[in-house]
Parts: structure tokens; sequence; C-alpha cells
């Protein structure tokens, strides 16, 4: 037998080696990014611990992943907590892609500073989960000289052969379930159930049909083909096997509460495609209901061409991270695009397919091709096209789709490899009235081409499930999917006569057919347009009482959305989209330029800019917030804001430089007591001194946590308004997780005792003569319109789409009745009995889309 070639890492850094279990960081401490071990430095330049290629530098320098020769991925990161110091007191001595050698110096560090403002020095030096070494040997609790032996390991292929001799170890607990999910593993839960188990230290597969999946990899999970009613086996091991072993169990069964809210489950269920009919008319299948007439386009999915051979592992390695990171914030950006109804599956998709994005089983199957000499591009299709090809070989149609999803991502990392930006084929220029014909749509074609001028979709194969019919039913477009290849002979410019009532799509019908479905078309444009004009006027009940109807918006492009929708103003502008996804803050320039853009699309409308609303379920990665148990319950909102007053005095200042008509006014979230009013007064009189600014500005707060609504009263005559926000009043009233999938149909605002808290703090705005606003989810619901002008509200701030529905049927209202249904509603005992009287209350409310 020939002798094994470890591979050797060397000290990089003089100090002292120590266990990960030290560092005071779980996700190095629980060794979900791989094992290793972490010094404690006494020297201040990182070296290369061995031969390699720069694979990653951190954008905030404190971290850098090298690739030996072998394969093998090292991350060296300096320090814990350190990249909120965004780069500040760090020095790269070599640039990314470079190679370097043994002890050559990679960064210097200021340990001082670190000491001082981060979390510890411990450096953990990681060997990658992914990469597939093992560590035979670490040298541990001992001094090391930069260049003393540290661990030896076992590159990727004797692991693996290791591992071929040994069987699969068996797994130490298994349970056997039968899935209770309504239609199977599919994306979703797939996603779900590789999610359940990302914060856990534990492997876990599932089996069966005599197959086994790495429960991880969303994909292999996908082409186990298990369906409802399926029996499988779960098997997990590690320190957090048993708590893997019951995540998933769950996950398997959440169908059965009724909580298997999937993206294929929010589609119109397939519905059986008429026989072919007589010439000229060609049956599909409804993926989402109306009527259009237009012209043909059709739009040919781009083939990529792609090198077999690639320029070196280390090269084409290094090309697909990039690309994939491209990929990566593309959808990370889309996943939190507008808050309005339409788009709420799109969100839902670029999450689903930034899983997709880093699933180990597509990941290995490209690195292994990109080991035996082939480029990324070609890599990445090919284990791309096996994972489809395995979907497409089911039998579950549901499944089969999702192998678009694969294609759409293949697609996209291969554009950003040839660099044609962030992996978005450019979108073609559409006629007025265009109705696109597509082999099958994906997605990202889809999200090139919203906008007025797509009248309709035409897929020759697909499903009603596809995701791109997903998102063209949530933005009101009429789609036919299923419809054969003879959909793809019709030339560009043919009339159509989109019928997805009847299913049917008429190929160049007479003059007198389509100018009946013209003017059917016309007339329910025509109505919704009525109601949009109607939405332009001031909002007024029956009686007269003046009710303002604002939008909650989160970029430009909403902001010019609320306009077009009669929006009087902005009730909530969440000015997180400024933070998010990105290594630094905002500078105030970057801030100021958002803000006067958003203002402008308003004109002399109100503009509320809601201070940044961080931490909780929105981490920002420059921040370096403290890892936190419970999160919803910790740092976030204005506490993360006074805990960073410099990140707040910069935005105060980009927001009290707004120019023009615009009447700004600025929002607290999360406020609990009139003392961080009082901080905050304090800043922005600050600020307002140092930029001259004559006019104060409004500050308002949220009511959005229990101590806020009961203490109202004193907040009141601290703040110059209140905007309930019942997201959150609703979540931590109920102490109920607003993100819990189980929990998510309780979660209802309209619980009575949020209507009470609701309630109160209406009336302590009124008594303190100050404006009370609702501009939580509940202010975008119709139906609670009335019970919410009965509890003294005089503002709602909604999703744009809704408000011309929102607005016709406030003026369809007088608030006697409103204030009785009110005390009513008051008087109830669950939410499910307020939602029955209000159903009753109501009188049919106007469909903007019927
Ligand atoms: C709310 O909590 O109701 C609210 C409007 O804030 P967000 O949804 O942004 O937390
Ligand atoms: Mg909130």
């Amino acid at each position: 037998m020939s002798p094994v070639t470890t591979i050797k890492v060397w000290a990089p850094l003089a100090g002292w080696s120590t266990p990960l279990d030290e560092a005071p960081d779980e996700v190095f401490a629980r060794r979900m990014l791989g094992d290793g071990l972490a010094i404690d430095p006494i020297s201040a330049t990182l070296c290369a611990p061995c031969d390699g290629e720069l694979l990653v530098f951190a954008a905030a320098r404190h971290a850098v992943t090298l690739r030996t020769p072998e394969g093998c991925e090292i991350l060296l990161h300096v320090g814990i907590d350190t990249v909120g110091l965004g780069g500040q007191g760090f020095e790269a001595h070599v640039p990314e892609g470079a190679r370097v050698t043994r002890g050559e110096p990679l960064l210097s560090f200021d340990l001082d500073l670190i000491a001082r403002r981060a979390k510890s020095v411990l450096t953990p030096i990681i060997i990658s989960a992914d990469s597939g070494c093992r560590i035979l040997k670490r040298n541990l609790d001992r001094a090391v000289a930069v260049g003393d032996l540290l661990m030896e390991l076992a590159p990727a292929a004797v692991s693996r052969a290791a591992a071929a001799l040994d069987p699969a170890p068996a797994l130490p607990h298994t349970r056997r379930v039968t899935v209770a999910l309504e239609h199977g593993i599919h994306a979703r839960p797939a996603a779900r159930l590789a999610g359940a188990l990302r914060s856990l230290a534990a492997e876990a597969r599932l089996t069966a049909h005599g197959r086994e999946a790495n429960a991880r990899s969303t994909v292999a999970l996908m082409a186990l083909g298990v369906r409802h009613g399926d029996v499988v086996e779960i098997g997990a091991g590690g320190p957090d096997a048993a708590v893997a072993l019951d995540a998933l169990a769950a996950a398997l069964g959440a169908a059965r509460a009724g909580a298997a809210a999937t993206i294929a489950g929010s589609a119109p269920a397939p519905v059986a495609a008429p026989p072919r009919a007589a010439d000229g008319l060609l049956p599909g299948v409804i993926a989402s209901r109306g009527l259009a007439v237009g012209e043909a386009l059709q739009l040919r999915r781009p083939e990529l061409a792609v090198a077999e051979r690639g320029g070196g592992a280390s090269e084409e390695s290094a090309a697909l991270a990039r690309a994939r990171a491209a990929v990566r914030v593309r959808l990370e950006r889309r996943t939190m695009a507008a808050d309005g109804e339409g788009t709420q599956p799109a969100r839902d998709v670029a999450a689903a397919h930034l899983q997709l994005l880093d699933d180990p089983e597509l990941l290995d199957g490209a690195r292994a091709s990109i080991a035996h000499g082939k480029s990324a591009g070609f890599a990445w299709r090919a284990a791309v096209r096996a994972g489809a090809a395995a979907l497409q070989a089911l039998q579950d149609a549901r499944l089969r789709e999702r192998a678009d999803d694969l294609l759409d991502l293949e697609t996209q990392v291969l554009l950003a490899l040839a660099g044609s930006g962030p992996g978005a084929a450019p979108a073609p220029q559409l006629a007025e009235n265009t109705i696109v014909i597509a082999r099958e749509l994906l997605p990202s074609q889809l999200a090139g081409l919203e906008g007025p001028r797509l009248a309709g979709i035409c897929m020759a194969a697909g499903g009603a499930t596809s995701h791109a019919a997903i998102i063209a039913a949530a933005m009101g477009i009429p789609v036919l999917v299923a419809l054969g290849p003879e959909v793809l002979s019709l030339p560009d410019g043919t009339a159509l006569l989109l019928d997805a009532e009847r299913g049917v799509l008429e190929i160049a019908p007479a003059g007198e057919r389509l100018a009946r479905a013209r003017a059917a078309v016309a007339a329910r444009r025509a109505q919704h347009a009525a109601l949009q004009a109607a939405a332009q006027r001031e909002c007024r009940t029956a009686d007269g009482t003046r009710i303002e109807v604002l939008a909650n918006i989160g970029s430009l492009a909403e902001a010019r959305a609320a306009v077009q929708n009669g929006a009087e103003g902005c009730g909530l502008l969440r000015t997180e989209f400024l933070f998010l996804d990105r290594q630094t803050p905002p500078t105030r320039e970057e801030q100021s330029h958002e803000y006067q853009r958003i203002a402008d699309a308003l004109g002399e409308r109100p503009l509320t800019i809601r201070t940044l609303d961080a931490g909780g379920d929105k981490p920002i990665a420059y921040l370096p917030l403290p890892p936190e148990d419970n999160p919803a319950l910790g740092l976030r909102g204005i506490r993360t804001s006074l805990a960073y007053p410099q990140l707040l005095r910069t935005q105060l200042q980009a927001v009290l430089g707004i120019q023009g008509p615009a009447h700004c006014r600025l929002l607290l979230p999360m406020i609990t007591d009139a003392d961080e009013i009082h901080a905050v007064r304090e800043l922005l009189e600050e600020v307002r001194r140092e930029l001259g600014r004559a006019v104060p500005i409004d500050l308002g707060v949220m009511i959005e946590t229990p101590a806020s609504a009961v203490l109202a009263a004193r907040l009141a005559d601290a703040a110059d308004f209140l905007s309930i926000g019942t997201n959150d009043l609703t979540q931590y009233t109920l102490a109920m997780d607003r993100g819990h999938p189980q929990l998510a149909a309780r979660l209802d605002a309209l619980h009575p005792a949020v209507l009470h808290l609701i309630a109160g703090a209406a009336q302590a705005a009124s008594e303190h003569g100050c404006h009370a606003a609702v501009c939580g989810g509940l202010a975008s619901e119709p139906l609670a319109a009335p019970l919410l002008i009965g509890l003294g509200v005089h503002e709602l701030s909604a999703v744009p789409t809704v408000i011309p529905q929102l607005k016709a049927h406030i003026g369809s209202l007088r608030v006697a009745d409103c204030r009785a249904l009110a005390a009513r509603a008051l008087m109830q005992g669950s939410a499910a009995a307020v939602r029955a009287l209000l159903a009753r209350a109501a009188p049919p409310l106007p469909d903007p889309h019927a």
C-alpha cells in the first residue's frame, strides 16, 4: 500500500493553541463551518499556514480562506465578531486570488484594537466541512510560534477512500415517520428540512424508496421522490442528533397542523387540460386566471456556451465562488423586496433559489468536475443538470416542475460567470399588450419582464405550480401552461386571445371575437382604473370623517406605486433596505440620495421615515451584535440605534437634509419607554442645530410592544404622533414568534387582547391631542378598517396595491356603526370570533381585479 500523504498546517500566528470549544461564538464552537482549533494570539501578523491559493479575502479584511493544492479549504478568522470593525485595524498584504507560500504574511492587525472592540481575539482556524478533508492530528493546549506544526489532515480523496472501506457509519439515532406533508417533499419542505438543520451540529440522512439523501441537501431530498403518506427513516448523529431528529420529524409532519403553506400550494391546483380542439384553438392548463388580448413574442432561453476545459482547479473554484456570490446578492435583494402582496411569491422563490445555490450535492458535484479539469461553467452546468434530471425522472408533477428552478439557477450562475452582471439575462423590450410565449419561463426571466406591457404568458411546457406561474399569478397576469410545442411555432406578432378562464389560447381569432374580448379586457381594466382614480381623492367615511390612507413602502419603486394607487403619503418607510446585504453601513450621502428620491416621488405628501429597525430577524453584518438566545427580545429597533449612536446620528443627518416640499417626519421602532424618546430627541436637536435647520421635525413612536401600548399616554406626552405596528404588537402580546410556521394561523392581529391595546393607545393619543395611525399589517385588511376606525384610529398605512380597495371601502362606512362594531369586537373571546363578527358586518368589498 502506498504511503498516505497528509497535509500539514503550520501555525499562522504565535500564541496559545486551544480547542474550538473555547471560541465565544457557537458558529465556531459548534463546528458549523468545520472542525479545527483556535489560537489565542500574541503576534499580529497572520501568515499562510501552508502553500495554497487565497480563495477569499473578506471585505472587512478580518478573515481569509486558503485552498491547498490538494483541495482542502482552510478558513483563518482573526478574532470573534471582528467583521463589525469594517476593516478598521486590518491591513491586507496579498490580494484575493494570490498564490501564497507557507509562512508568507497575509494580513496584519491591530491586536489592541481588536481586544478592545471585538468580542475576542481568539482566532479560529477551520478546515472547511465542505472540502472533505479530515483532521488526523492537532497540537492543542500549548504555546506555538509561527511555523510550528499545528494540524495534520487527510486530503479529501484519502478521506473518501477511507470512508469507502468502512461502510458509511450508521447514524445512532433513527426514527421512522409517515410523511404528512400534503405534497410530499417538494421544494419548500425540502428547504425547510435542510433549514431545520442549519444551526445544529448534527449529520442527518433521510432514507426512502431504497435511496438515501443528505438531509442538508434540498436537491437530494427532492430527488427521493417522497410523497404524502410515504414512510421515511430519519437517521441522525452528532452532538445535536436528538434535536435534529425532532426537528426533521416535525418538519415532515408540519402539514398535519395545517401549516404547510408551500409555494406550490399557493397556486391554483392544476386543471386537467381539455382535449386538443379545432384549428386555431390550443388547449392548455390554467396557471393564473384572467383574459388577455395581445400579440405574441417568443422568449428563448439563452443557451450559454461554456468551455469544457478549465484554467486550473483553483481559478475555476474561485470563479464559481465569485459567480455564486454575485447571484446570491441578487437573490437576497429579491427576498427583501417590496412588501406588496404581489411580490411575496417572488420573495419565496428567491429564498428557495438561495437554498439551492448552496446545496451541498450541487457543490460537491461541481467541485468534483473542477478537480477533473473542467471549467467552472461546465462543472456547474453538469452538476445542475444531473440534479434536474433526477427530478425530471420522478412521477410527481410538482417535483418535476422544480427542475425548472435548478435550470434557472444554472442560467443565473452561468451568466454571472460570463460576466453579464449579477446573473440576469438582458430583458427584451415589450410592445404594448405583449403575450409572451416560452417553452418554460424562468422566474429570473419573468423578473425582467414585470411591467404594464406584459399582458399574458403562454408556456409550451411548465406546470401550474411552476414558480414563474406563481409569481405571474401574484402579479395578476393570466397564464396558460402545457400548451404543447405547437405554441412555439407561432410567429412573433400573431394576434392572440389568451383565455385563462376556459383554458384555451385562441390563435388569430376572427375580428368580431377579438373585438368582444378586447372590450371585456378593457371593461375590467376600466373598473380597476376607476377604483384607482377614485383613490386619488382624499379619503372620507360616508358621513364625512377624514381618514388618511397612506402607504408602507421600502423602496423608490414602491413610492411610485403608492402614488399611483392613491396613497396620501407614506406612513412607514422601512429604511432597512438601505442597510441590509452589505458589509459597511450606508454613508450619509447615500442615505440622503435615496430619501430625497423617495421624497421627490411623493411630492407634497407626507413621508414618515422610520429609523433603522435592525436586529432581531433583521441582522446586519457590520454591526457586532451579540449572539442572542432570543433575538426578538434582544437588541433590536431603537435599542440597536441607541447602542450605535453614530449610526443613528448619520441617519438623522440624512433625514434632516431632505429638501423640497415633502413633509417629513421621523418614526422610532420598538419603543418601550419615554426615556428612549428623550434620548433620540436630544440627539435630533443636536443634529438640527449643527445643520442649521430652523423647523423641527415631528417625532413619532411605534406602538409595537405591549409596554408602549400600556404606556401610550406617557409616550404621547413625549412624542408628536403614535403609529401602531400590529405585526410586532401581535407577536409580543400573544407570545408567538411572527415567523413561526405552525403558529402562523393563530398569529392574528384581530385577537381581542391586541384590540384592547390598540383601543387604549388610540384613546391615549386622542386625549393628548396626538395623531394615532396603524401601520402594521392589519391596516392592509379592508375587513379590519371599520374596526380600527371604530377604535379611534385616523390614519391607516397599507401596502400600496390594496389602497384603492381600502379607500373605496372606507367611503362606504359610517363612524357610528364602526364604533358599535368595535365595542362588540372588544367583547369577543378570540380572534376567530372577531373575524366572524367582521365578516357578518362587512358589506361586499369592491374587488379591484374583478
Ligand atoms: C409592525 O411591527 O407592525 C411594523 C409595521 O413593523 P415591521 O413589520 O417592519 O416590524
Ligand atoms: Mg415592527
